[in-house]
Parts: C-alpha cells; structure tokens; sequence
C-alpha cells in the first residue's frame, strides 16, 4: 500500500519536539532532519543527549505508561496556551507517571483500553454508560474535561461525528481545555471533513491530531490484532506507535489528515456490501435446500469468496454471531458517511443501495443494536423465519 508521506514540515508542529527520544521516529532520517530542527527550537532540552541520541539511551525519555515523551506545560491551560511559542523550554520533560486518555469506552473503546492496562498502561477513560471505564480496567473520569486536563496522549472512539464534535467543541470539552503538546488520536469511523476540521482547530491550539480508521472488529480488538489507516502527520504517528501497537498489528501512514477516515469508509463500504449480500445467499441457500457448511465451503473455494465467507459466517452458521461488534447502526452510518464521501467527491455511488436496504431492514426488525451480523436474521425473518442454525437447545451461541 501507497504511504504518502505528509507534506506539512514537521517544525510547525509542536508535538515534534519529543519525536527524537521515542521509538523508531528516531530511527528515521525523518528524525535527525526536521524532527531534530525543532527539538533545537525548543532550547535546553534539545541541547541534551537525551534529545539526540539512540532510541533508549535516556531511559528517562520514555514515560512510563508508554506514551512518547511530550512537552507539558501546566501555565499553558491559560488563555496564553493557543500560542505554542509560550511554550517554556524548561518543561520539555517526561511527564511522568501520565495517564493515556480514553473517551469512548463501548464495544471498540472498551476492548482497545483493556488492551493497554493489560499491558500496563495507565488509562484515564470517560463513557457516561456507567462502569465502563471500570470494565476495561480504567481509572474513570467525571468528563471530557479530566481526560483532557489528565493526560497527554488521548484517544476517542465514538459513535460518529456529531458525537465527536460535541466532545470537540462543547462547553468543557476537548479544545477548550487542550494545551500545546497534545495528541488526540481519534479511533471512531467518521467524516473525514470533520476530522480535518477538527485537525485544523486542535492545531490552532498547539495540539496534533490524527484520524486513525480501526478494521478488524471486536475479536481483533480483544487479540490486539486491529488494522489502523491513518491520517496526520507521520511523525506524529511515529511518536505514538508504541502505544498503537499495544492493540494493532498493522499501521498504514495513509497520508495528510482525513485520509485515515477516507481509507476506513471505503472499506467499510465493501464490509457492508460482503456482509449484506452473503447474508442473503446464505438464506437463499437455506431456503433451496442446501446445506449451509457445504455451501459455505463452496463459496470459500469459488469466486465469491470474502470477508464475511471467511470470517464471520463459519461461526454464523454453528450458532455464534459475535456479538460485540460493529451494530447495524452503526454499519448504516458507515454507508452513509460513504456516501456522502462519494458525493463530496464527485464519484457516483451506484452499489449502496443494498446494505442500505438490508442494514434498514435489519434494524428496523428489531437488531438494531445488535451486532451487523444479524442482518442475516433479518433477511431470513422476512424470508419466511429462516436461520442458518437449528439450535436443538434454543440458547445462543457467544464466542
Ligand atoms: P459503541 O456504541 O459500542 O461505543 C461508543 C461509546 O461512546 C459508548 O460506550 C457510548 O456510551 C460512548 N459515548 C457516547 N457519547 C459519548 C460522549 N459524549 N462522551 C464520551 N463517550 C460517549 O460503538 P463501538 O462499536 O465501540 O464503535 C465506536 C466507533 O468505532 C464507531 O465510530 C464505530 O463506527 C467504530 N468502529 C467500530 C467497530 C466495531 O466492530 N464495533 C469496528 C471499527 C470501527
């Protein structure tokens, strides 16, 4: 895959002045050219072994909840904090003992947080849904607010735009108490258009944002085994690696801010799509008299072979539809935000027309809150009450 690099210098960033003293950032080129132009900009820490030297030779440049080492600097939650240049030198220390900041912790934000305080990470997490931040093992916070003042790396993964703009711009929400030095990586499947604008005002404020699209569902959330497409600048990504790998095996740079976003509706689309029209054959199937293994086992030696073939309908069919997942909700406002990305683009979109329909029906029979995968369920209600499985016990399956 094409990982354009980002174009933006990385002097104008603030966030860079860390890059040197974490991860492979300090391998690259990329870290001793502009990365290192900045850290001179930054004064006496700069000046430090610690700011040029190996990976790991200032143990002291790594805090401990792993996040990369960032500029703090108490004075600048003061209305002075919107310019980065009144950011004082003499800060441009580890900060110590930092929490990572979680703000949405359902299906998705729950598992990814689970993750990192199993791996010893220090987690600061807000979902007004009670005892969430307590499931995965977080300290909780009151609100976006304490999350913001209490830590230096934060993460959202949220239901969809409108709600990340309301934690974005709200009274006491992100940018009002965001100081310069921040990394928000936002998790959630949303409009690119609003990411970048949301980029664009955290910016403004002295803070670095990327778009970071998540595939792979609830079970590689759980495994650690997420695929990420990225969006932002590259070096802001390599500062916060170490921490992304604590939940994902793969990491696509996929260029300026939005395009993370752009990337994870594409291939949402196509998730939609395999998932939508696998559900129908395999009722249809059902209905013909076919035995849904042996057809199952077709599909994944023929051409219609897929995602869903290959992952979701082996357990499907025994019973299991891995609850846990991306609802028919949510799908829905996958297609939607395709959609209206086509239509910002000038590309026609002739083919969502049936997860529409399909995900409409599905929860508009009642799975709406359900995993996607009971749009299976949903065709099969309408098909006659067809299910893939006869379960002689009448209970559920649950991976
Ligand atoms: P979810 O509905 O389970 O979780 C969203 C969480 O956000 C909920 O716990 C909710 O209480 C919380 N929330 C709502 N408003 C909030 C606010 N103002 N402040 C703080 N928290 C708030 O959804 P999910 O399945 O975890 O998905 C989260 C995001 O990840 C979505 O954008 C989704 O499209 C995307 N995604 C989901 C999957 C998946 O398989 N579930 C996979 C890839 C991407």
């Amino acid at each position: 895959m094409t990982e354009p690099r980002a174009t933006s210098p990385a002097t104008t960033s603030p966030v860079a002045t860390d890059l040197a003293a974490t991860g492979p950032a300090a391998a690259s080129p990329a870290a001793t050219g502009p990365v290192a132009t900045d850290l001179a900009a930054t004064g006496p820490a700069a000046a430090s072994p610690a700011a040029t030297g190996p990976v790991g030779s200032n143990p002291a440049a790594t805090n401990p909840v792993g996040t990369s080492r960032i500029v703090t600097n108490p004075a600048t939650t003061s209305p002075a904090a919107t310019d980065p240049a009144a950011t004082d030198p003499a800060d441009a220390v580890p900060a110590a003992g930092r929490p990572i900041g979680f703000i949405g912790l359902g299906n998705m934000g729950g598992r990814i947080a689970r993750r990192l305080t199993e791996a010893g990470r220090a987690v600061l997490g807000y979902d007004p849904a009670p005892g969430a931040a307590e499931k995965a093992g977080a300290t909780p916070a009151a609100d976006v607010a304490e999350v913001t003042r209490g830590a230096d790396l934060i993460l959202l993964s949220l239901p969809d735009s409108r709600v990340i703009e309301s934690v974005t711009y709200g009274p006491d929400g992100l940018l009002e108490h965001a100081r310069p030095g921040q990394i928000v990586v936002d998790l959630s499947t949303a409009a690119p258009d609003s990411s970048r604008r949301i980029a664009e005002a955290l910016a403004a404020r002295g803070c670095a944002h990327l778009d970071a699209g998540v595939s792979g569902g609830a079970a590689a959330a759980e495994k650690g085994t997420l695929t990420l497409m990225v969006g932002g600048e590259e070096h802001v990504l390599d500062a916060v690696r170490p921490t992304l790998a604590a939940f994902s095996a793969k990491v696509f740079h996929m260029g300026p801010s939005g395009t993370g976003h752009s990337a994870k509706l594409l291939n949402n689309f196509l998730n939609a799509v395999s998932l939508a029209a696998t559900s129908e054959v395999m009722v249809a199937g059902r209905k013909a008299g076919l035995d849904p293994r042996k057809l199952l086992a077709v599909l994944n030696s023929s051409s219609g072979a897929n995602w869903a073939t290959a992952n979701r309908f082996p357990h499907i069919i025994e019973g299991d539809y891995l609850e846990g997942g991306l609802t028919s909700t949510l799908m829905i406002k996958d297609v939607v935000l395709y959609v209206d990305h086509l239509g910002a683009l000038g590309v026609p979109s002739l083919n969502a027309a049936g997860p529409l329909a399909s995900f409409g029906l599905a929860v508009n029979l009642g799975y709406a809150d359900r995993i996607s995968n009971r749009v299976v369920d949903a065709i099969g209600d309408v098909a006659g009450g067809i299910r893939l499985y006869d379960d002689p016990t009448g209970e559920e399956k649950t991976s």
